[in-house]
């Protein structure tokens, strides 16, 4: 985190940095686009007030103005940008709010809402880019993470069935609806003969079942036709014969790694060691919500893809990624969830 040391001087500067990973190429009014815009007055909170020349002109107005949060994911926090800075970089270190909200000197309640509207912008953008496929090498695999209704005291008083069961070996395949929902996984190898290789691409997928039916569209939609595929022989994968060049290991007859005859390592090895990673991950939240298991699994996806960067280069991206985002889905998903005790920060 050496790199925010100037820029958490004071709330100006913080602006400044925060408004330079927002507007790389020079500022546009977030309404209308044009860079017709002119800085005004600061707010008190340090942040930079602009005039959209053709805002106000439209409207019929003398000034039409924004600042540099205005339509961002960040517009209706109380958080000044010196202690967003904060919180990002100890968001980016995998804390969970307890720790955030000690480390930043913020009330704990603040820190659950910075860290759902970060993992929930890093879910919208990062996450639903249908731009960053798999291919070459990709392996599947999937796992079942326990999450119950934390939080929602009422939803499990009125729900009809009794308490989800802890610690049971569940007989078949888990669901979300029994507790555990699974866990989709798709990894890219790393090209270990390329030194410059980025880390291992991965894409995690929360799931309600594993059905195919469920998981054909989401491997159809991620892995690039043509990929070599691996998975165990779990009979949801069979569909993969058609578009892949898909290869099993039968675990069930102890064998986990293979070399074909052409020289392909037929394993799930790498998946493997992501599961015990993101197991690792979700112990910090000491029991987790099913609402927000796929926010918290989008930021450990979004950050064990930018493993190999540098800290400030992971930071960086975060920030623009989230900058990318208006925060649309957490409103919508803040509105479903109206009559629930929302932790999330919309009023
Ligand atoms: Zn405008």
């Amino acid at each position: 985190m050496k790199h925010l040391i100037p820029y958490l001087q004071d709330d100006q500067k913080a602006a400044d940095y925060l408004r330079q990973l927002r507007w790389p190429d020079g500022i546009t009014c977030p309404r209308c686009g044009s860079d017709a815009v002119e800085p005004r007055e600061r707010c008190d909170n340090g942040l930079q007030r602009f005039n959209c020349v053709h805002c106000a002109v439209r409207l019929g107005q003398q000034f039409a103005m924004f600042t540099d949060w205005t339509r961002s994911i960040f517009e209706e926090s109380k958080l000044r940008p010196l202690e967003w800075l904060l919180v990002v970089g100890l968001w980016q270190l995998k804390l969970n709010a307890t720790e955030i909200a000690a480390a930043a000197d913020i009330q704990e309640r603040t820190a659950q809402r910075c860290i759902n509207l970060l993992d929930g912008g890093i879910y919208e953008t990062y996450h639903l880019d249908p731009t960053r496929p798999l291919e070459h090498q990709v392996e599947a695999d999937e796992c079942y993470q326990s999450a119950g209704s934390k939080g929602l005291a009422h939803k499990v008083a009125c729900r009809e069935c009794a308490p989800r069961q802890r610690g049971l070996q569940l007989r078949g395949r888990a669901t979300a609806e029994l507790g555990r929902p699974p866990i989709l996984g798709l990894v890219q190898r790393r090209d270990k003969t390329d030194q410059d290789a980025p880390a291992a691409q991965v894409s995690l997928e929360v799931l309600g079942n594993v059905r195919t039916a469920t998981i054909k569209p989401i491997i159809t939609a991620k892995v690039k036709v043509g990929a070599q595929f691996f998975t165990d022989e779990y009979s949801i994968y069979h569909f993969a014969k058609a578009d892949y060049d898909h290869r099993t290991v039968n675990h069930g007859a102890g064998e986990y790694a293979r070399r074909d005859p052409d020289g392909t390592c037929v394993h799930c090895n790498t998946m493997e060691g992501i599961w015990a990673g993101l197991r690792n991950f979700l112990d910090r939240f000491k029991g987790i919500s099913q609402r927000f298991l796929h926010l918290r699994v989008a930021r450990y996806e979004f950050l064990h893809n930018h493993g190999h960067l540098h800290w400030r280069q992971t930071f960086e991206a975060g920030l623009r990624s989230i900058f990318s985002t208006t925060g649309d889905y957490l409103r919508r998903m803040a509105h479903q969830h109206r009559r629930m005790p929302l932790t999330l920060c919309y009023r």
